[in-house]
């Protein structure tokens, strides 16, 4: 069985071993305020920054979820109102979720065929935080360093959050140009699900201590004061924050893992240019996701290739939200194998006209 879903998606093929060393070696009952804790917390944050080049004054916290990230964000960081500016299902639920604790905050949609025209953005200036959403995993978009750049550049005054749930150590991200990340390990780290790691830049920890929420159990105030003694707030998974620590020690250099990406990107786009019966859902290469393909074809062929596809023993990603019939999604994360796009692509051929 092999699986190109983008979430959760393939792990680690050394993710057993991980385990059974996590087993062996006690990992699984160190208690979360033990010495040994602090120690996986501190290399897991200081590889994380050498690993994905986090700037070293950022604090790296760990939460269950993406989701989760969304409610941390809402209820620390804003005080009545954001702005989130989505085209997709992921960011939607973002702002959905935010507009629950925080009524007053506001959206922008924009085309998922359009590069985001930030140029002639109007946003409300009391707008104390703009969401967006770096990798929209629903119908594989994405938006580049050089336009996070430009909307840091236009807005300098509010916070800038990005959901890189999708993408994060898939491909090199600048950090830099905003001041919340956030990624739940299930999509690029190629681990299990129940882990997110949460980045916050220097302005984003101003931000937390003068808001001062305290209201919950993972109140940022709360987090950043136990992540300076590299502690949770709570029991963490520390099964998962172990594997990520090994994964990361095992990882290549971020440029390296992006050439990776790239590469077998435009072996894709190669690909599905030779084949009629299936294209591209999102036209224009400046916007498309380089980790998540979104694949669009014929209601009628998108059924008969999920059959076929369960019946050779392959995984593909369902369409989501409102493009679930006509649209298929497959992963280009860094754990899938050559030979199983080989395969993948040999399916394709033999199944599509
Ligand atoms: C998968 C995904 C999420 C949700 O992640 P959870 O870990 O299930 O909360 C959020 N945003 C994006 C862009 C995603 O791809």
């Amino acid at each position: 069985m092999i699986t190109f879903y983008p979430g959760p998606s393939k792990v680690s093929s050394k993710v057993s071993k991980y385990f059974q060393d996590a087993v062996l070696d006690g990992v699984l009952s160190i208690n979360h305020r033990s010495p040994e804790f602090v120690d996986i917390y501190t290399n897991v944050s200081e590889a994380l920054k050498e690993k994905l080049l986090i700037p070293e004054d950022y604090v790296v916290l760990f939460a269950s979820s993406a989701t989760e990230c969304w409610e941390i964000i809402a209820q620390s960081l804003i005080t009545s109102s954001s702005f989130h500016i989505y085209n997709g299902a992921f960011g939607e639920k973002w702002f959905d979720y935010t507009k629950k604790l925080k009524p007053d905050s506001q959206e922008i949609l924009f085309d998922m065929q359009k590069v985001l025209d930030i140029k002639n953005l109007t946003i409300p200036s009391s707008a104390e935080l703009i969401a967006i959403t770096q990798n929209e995993t629903s119908n594989g978009t994405a938006l580049d360093n050089s336009t996070i750049k430009t909307l840091r550049d236009r807005f300098p005054e509010p916070l800038i959050a990005v959901d890189a749930t999708s993408s994060m150590a898939g491909i090199q991200l600048d950090f830099l140009n905003a001041d919340v990340w956030y990624a739940s390990v299930q999509k690029c780290f190629g681990l299990p699900a129940g882990l997110a790691v949460m980045v916050c830049s220097p302005k984003a920890i101003e931000r937390a201590r003068a808001i001062n929420e305290r209201g919950h159990y993972n109140s940022l105030p709360f987090m950043l004061d136990m992540a300076e003694k590299y502690q949770t707030t709570y029991t963490p998974n520390v099964l998962n924050i172990y594997m990520l620590m090994r994964v990361l020690a095992d990882a290549s250099s971020i440029s390296e893992t992006t050439t990776k990406t790239h590469g077998r990107y435009k072996q894709w786009l190669e690909f599905f240019s030779e084949i009629d019966a299936i294209s591209l859902l999102i036209e224009d290469d400046r916007v498309r996701s380089k980790t998540v393909l979104a694949l669009t074809a014929s209601e009628d062929e998108i059924a008969n290739m999920k059959i076929k596809a369960k019946q050779a023993g392959i995984t593909l990603g369902n369409g989501y939200g409102n493009l679930k019939s006509n649209t298929i999604r497959i992963a280009n994360f860094p754990a899938i194998k050559n030979k199983e796009i080989q395969i993948l692509m040999e399916f394709f051929r033999n199944h599509l006209s």
